[in-house]
C-alpha cells in the first residue's frame, strides 16, 4: 500500500550565497532577488507554523541560509514550536558555526545535507576534512547526505568525487549525484557525466494528481509561496503571499501542469499519484495561459533566460 504523502515546507530565507555556481539550482539568476526575508515575512512564516501540526518537516534554505542575519533566531523559534528542521549547506563556513547550530538544534535537527560544488571549493582537501569533522560533531540522530552536482566532469573532478564517496562510505551516510537543471530543464549530459546517473530519467508527471500545495510548498524570501520548485512561475502553482490574506493551502491533490517533475523531493515524499480525470490538467493549463501576460510582467527576466536556454 502506498504511504501517505509526507508534509514539508522549504523556506528560502535568502538567495545570498558564499558561492556563485553558474548552474545555481536555486535559480538565483531567474529570480534575481537580492533581499533577505524581512522580519515581517519571518513572523508571517512563524504564524503559519502555529496553524500546522508538527508532522511537517521545515527546511530553512537559501542561497546559504546562514548568511541571513536572523538565521539563528529563526531556527530557535522553529525548534520552540516543536518542528523537525532540515538544513543544507555548501560547507563554506567555519566548523564552529556548524557546531553552534548542532548545539542549538540538537535532536530537532532532522537532517543537515552538504552539497559539494567542486568548481567553487577553494581548498578541496580542507573541505573534506571539515566534512569529516561535521559528521563527527553532528547530533547522532541527524541524517546527512552528501550531494554532488555533476557539472563539467573531468579527471580531476572524478578523483574528488571518489574521495567524497569514500568519506560517505566510511561514515555510512548516503550520497547523491545531482543533475544540473536550468529553469525546468535538465542540461544535456556528456558521456563522462551520464555514468553517474545510469540513465535515470526525469519522471513524467503531466496530469498526474499531486499533493504539492496541500502537503508541501515553498516560500520565497519575499513571502511568495508556490506549490513546488518545478513549476513556480505558473499561475496554477501560486499560493499567494504569506504576508497577505491571499495565501492559502490547496485543499486537495490537483493535476500537475508540468511535463516532468524535476525536483526529487515531491517524488521521495510521495506527493504524486495517477489521475483518472486528465481533463483537470487541461483546465490548469488554460488558467496558466490566461495569466501568462501577468506572469511575464512579474518575472521579467524569464523570457531572457528562456531565450538563452534555447540558444545554449
Ligand atoms: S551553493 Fe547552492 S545556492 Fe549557492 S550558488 Fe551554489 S547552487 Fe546556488
Ligand atoms: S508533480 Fe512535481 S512538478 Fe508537478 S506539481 Fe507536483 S511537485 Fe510540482
Amino acid at each position: 500500500m502506498k504511504e501517505n504523502p509526507k508534509k514539508f515546507i522549504d523556506f528560502i530565507i535568502t538567495q545570498k550565497c558564499t558561492y556563485n555556481c553558474i548552474y545555481c539550482s536555486q535559480s538565483k539568476a531567474e529570480t534575481k532577488n537580492k533581499e533577505n526575508a524581512k522580519n515581517k515575512t519571518i513572523n508571517s512564516f512563524l504564524k503559519i507554523l502555529q496553524t500546522l501540526e508538527n508532522d511537517w518537516e521545515i527546511t530553512i534554505t537559501g542561497g546559504e541560509a546562514i548568511l541571513h542575519p536572523n538565521f539563528f533566531y529563526l531556527i530557535k523559534e522553529v525548534k520552540k514550536q516543536n518542528f523537525k528542521i532540515n538544513l543544507i549547506t555548501n560547507l563554506s563556513f567555519n566548523i564552529k558555526i556548524y557546531q553552534k547550530i548542532f548545539n542549538i538544534l540538537d535532536n530537532s535537527l532532522n537532517r543537515y545535507d552538504i552539497s559539494f560544488h567542486l568548481d567553487e571549493i577553494k581548498n578541496f582537501d580542507e573541505t573534506l576534512k571539515k566534512a569529516e569533522l561535521f559528521l563527527k560533531s553532528k547530533p547522532y540522530e541527524t541524517k546527512t547526505t552528501f550531494l554532488i552536482p555533476i557539472f563539467k566532469i573531468n579527471k580531476h573532478k572524478e578523483k574528488q568525487i571518489e574521495k567524497i564517496i569514500n568519506l560517505a562510505r566510511k561514515y555510512q551516510i548516503n550520497y547523491d549525484y545531482q543533475q544540473i537543471r536550468y529553469l525546468n530543464n535538465f542540461i544535456k549530459q556528456t558521456s563522462k557525466e551520464k555514468k553517474y546517473f545510469q540513465n535515470i530519467k526525469p519522471v513524467k508527471t503531466y496530469s498526474k494528481l499531486c499533493n504539492a500545495g496541500k502537503t508541501s510548498f515553498i516560500i520565497y524570501e519575499d513571502g511568495e509561496a508556490y506549490r513546488c520548485y518545478s513549476s513556480r512561475f505558473l499561475k496554477s502553482n501560486s499560493m499567494g503571499n504569506i504576508n497577505n490574506k491571499n495565501f492559502k493551502l490547496i485543499k486537495k491533490a490537483t493535476p500537475c501542469a508540468m511535463k516532468y517533475c524535476n525536483c526529487p523531493k515531491p517524488i521521495i515524499y510521495n506527493q504524486i499519484k495517477e489521475n483518472k480525470k486528465p481533463i483537470q490538467a487541461i483546465v490548469q493549463n488554460l488558467k496558466n495561459l490566461l495569466f501568462l501576460p501577468y506572469l511575464i510582467i512579474k518575472n521579467k527576466n524569464i523570457i531572457k533566460i528562456k531565450l538563452k536556454q534555447k540558444i545554449t
